[in-house]
C-alpha cells in the first residue's frame, strides 16, 4: 500500500508506534516517558496522539488549554516545556470535554492528517500513541505511515497477555517490526522496606514476548508519583523515567 509522505516542512527520521491490546495499561504514559527520555538525550521528538476518542497526551504535558495554530502551510504542533512537539485532537477541539463521535474512516483520516498536514519540522523521532486494540487506527497507521517499529505495552496479568498476543500477531501480519515489549505496572517498591513486590503474581509477559520472537525491553514499576505528576500536567518533572530505556532498546531503534 502507498505510504503517506509528510509535508515539505517536515523531515522525520524514525517513526515508532506505541501499541497495546487494551486501554489503561499505560501506552500514553510510556509514550510520554519515552519522548522525555529521548528529548533529554538531545533528540528532536514529536508525539502524534492517535487516540482520537481518548486523547490524553496534552493533559499529562499540561497543554490542555493550548491550541494548535492553523497556517496556510499546515498546522503548527504545540511545543511542551522541554521542547517536545505535540499534536492531538484535544489541541484542535474548542472543548476538550466534548466526545468525538466519528466513524472509523473519519478517525483514521484525522490520524493521517496529523502526519501529513502538521508542520513537524526536523524530527529524529515521531512517537505515535495508538488507541487500544487492533482496530482501524493501528491498521491505518501501520499500512499508510512508514513505521520503523512498534513498542507493545502490557501489564503482567494473564488476560492482558492474551490481548497483547493479538496485538503482536497483528503487527507481524502487517510486516511491521516489533521493537519489544514494555511491561508496565510490573511491581511496586515497598516504601518502608525498599523491596520489589509483584502485584499480579509472576508475569508471563517475558515468555509471551519470547514466543513471538521479540523480547521484554523493560519493566516499569507502579508509582503513585507518576499518576500525581500526570494528573497535574507535569510529567516532564518525573525523573525516574530512564528505566524505560535499556541499552538494547536504544540499539534497536537507532
Ligand atoms: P493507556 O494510554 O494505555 O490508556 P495511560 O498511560 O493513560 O494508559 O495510563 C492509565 C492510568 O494509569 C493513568 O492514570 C496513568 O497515570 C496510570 N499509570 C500508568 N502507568 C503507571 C505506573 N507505572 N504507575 C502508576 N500509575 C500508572
Ligand atoms: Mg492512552
Amino acid at each position: 500500500m502507498e505510504k503517506e509522505s509528510p509535508n515539505q516542512f517536515s523531515n522525520i527520521k524514525n517513526i515508532i508506534g506505541i501499541m497495546s491490546g487494551k486501554g489503561g495499561v499505560g501506552k500514553s504514559s510510556v509514550t510520554a516517558l519515552t519522548a522525555i527520555t529521548l528529548r533529554e538525550q538531545g533528540y528532536n521528538v514529536g508525539i502524534l496522539d492517535a487516540d482520537i476518542t481518548g486523547p490524553s497526551i496534552p493533559k499529562v504535558f499540561g497543554l490542555n488549554q493550548r491550541k494548535a495554530m492553523g497556517t496556510p502551510s499546515g498546522v503548527e504542533p504545540v511545543v511542551s516545556s522541554s521542547g517536545i512537539k505535540i499534536m492531538s485532537i484535544n489541541l484542535i477541539l474548542d472543548n476538550e470535554d466534548e466526545p468525538v463521535v466519528w466513524r472509523g474512516p473519519i478517525i483514521s483520516n484525522a490520524v493521517k492528517q496529523f502526519y501529513t498536514d502538521v508542520i513537524w519540522g526536523d524530527l529524529d523521532y515521531l512517537l505515535i500513541d495508538l488507541p487500544p486494540g487492533t482496530g482501524d487506527v493501528p491498521l491505518t497507521v501501520m499500512q499508510s505511515l512508514a513505521i520503523d517499529g512498534i513498542i507493545i505495552v502490557s501489564t503482567p496479568q494473564d488476560l492482558v497477555k492474551m490481548v497483547v498476543n493479538k496485538s503482536m500477531k497483528m503487527v507481524k501480519m502487517l510486516h511491521t517490526p516489533i521493537i519489544g515489549v514494555i511491561e508496565n505496572m510490573s511491581y511496586f517498591i515497598c516504601p518502608s522496606c525498599d523491596e520489589k513486590h509483584k502485584l499480579f503474581g509472576e508475569s508471563k509477559v517475558r515468555d509471551a514476548a519470547k514466543s513471538m520472537g521479540t523480547h521484554l525491553i523493560s519493566e516499569i514499576p507502579m508509582d503513585p508519583l507518576l499518576v500525581e505528576l500526570s494528573d497535574e500536567g507535569k510529567i516532564e518533572l518525573y525523573t525516574k523515567h530512564n528505566f524505560t530505556f535499556s541499552d538494547t532498546y536504544q540499539k534497536e531503534i537507532n
